[in-house]
C-alpha cells in the first residue's frame, strides 16, 4: 500500500471520529496537506481556526498566507517539501455571540489533544519525515513539555525531539501577524526558515 492510500484510509478513519464534542460541531475534517511521498518535514500546528474548518485545509487563513509568504522566500515548497498538520483535526471554539453566530477560536482541550494524538502519530509514521517543524509555542510545549518556550529555542535543533525523531520549532504566524508586529522577529522567522531549508536540501 502507498503512502498516499495509509493516508486515505487514515482520513477515513477521522471522518468518522466523534471523539470530542468539537467532531459533532466541525463544518470539515482537517486532515493534513501535502504530498507525502516528496516530503521531507512534517509542519505540526495547533488546531484548525475558522478558514480551515470553512475550507477543510490547514493554514489557509491570513496566518497561512502569511506562511506560505515566507515558505516562499526561503525557498520552501509548502506542497512538495511540507505536509501539514494539526495536534488536532477539528477546530475548537466558543461561541462569542449566539445571536448572531459568531464563534471564537479557543485552545484545545488536554482530553482532545490525548483524543487526536493517535492520528497525529499515526500520519508521522506513515509520512515518516526526517524532520518535524513545531508551530509555535503551544504545539512546542505540548508536544516537547512545558519546560521550553519558543522565544528561547525557535530556529535551533539542540535538545528538541518529538518520539525520537528531530524537531525543530518555529514562530507560530499568527503570533507575529496578530501580537508581535516586528520587523525583527518576522525576520528570525525567515532567518528560521532558511535554516530548515538547509536541513532539507
Ligand atoms: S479532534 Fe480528533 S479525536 Fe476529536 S473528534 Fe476530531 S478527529 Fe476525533
Amino acid at each position: 500500500m502507498t503512502k498516499q492510500q495509509m493516508l486515505n484510509n487514515l482520513k477515513r478513519e477521522c471522518e468518522n471520529c466523534y471523539a470530542c464534542e468539537i467532531g459533532k460541531k466541525r463544518t470539515n475534517l482537517v486532515f493534513g496537506a501535502g504530498n507525502p511521498d516528496t516530503v521531507s518535514v512534517v509542519l505540526i500546528g495547533e488546531a484548525p481556526g475558522e478558514q480551515e474548518d470553512l475550507q477543510g485545509k490547514p493554514f489557509v487563513g491570513k496566518a497561512g498566507q502569511f506562511l506560505d509568504e515566507y515558505l516562499q522566500k526561503a525557498g520552501i515548497d509548502r506542497n512538495k517539501d511540507l505536509f501539514i498538520i494539526n495536534t488536532l483535526k477539528c477546530r475548537p471554539f466558543v461561541i462569542k455571540n449566539s445571536e448572531k453566530g459568531i464563534k471564537s477560536n479557543r485552545p484545545p482541550k488536554k482530553e482532545e489533544k490525548l483524543a487526536c494524538e493517535t492520528f497525529m502519530l499515526k500520519q508521522i509514521e506513515i509520512i515518516n519525515p526526517k524532520l518535524i517543524i513545531l508551530c509555535g509555542n503551544n504545539a512546542l510545549k505540548s508536544l516537547c513539555g512545558s519546560k521550553y518556550t519558543i522565544t528561547k529555542v525557535h530556529g535551533t535543533l539542540a535538545n528538541l525531539e518529538y518520539k525520537g525523531r528531530k524537531a525543530i520549532a518555529i514562530y507560530h504566524p499568527s503570533y507575529l501577524i496578530s501580537y508581535v508586529h516586528s520587523e525583527e522577529k518576522n525576520k528570525e522567522f525567515l532567518e528560521d526558515l532558511k535554516y530548515i531549508k538547509s536541513l532539507i536540501k
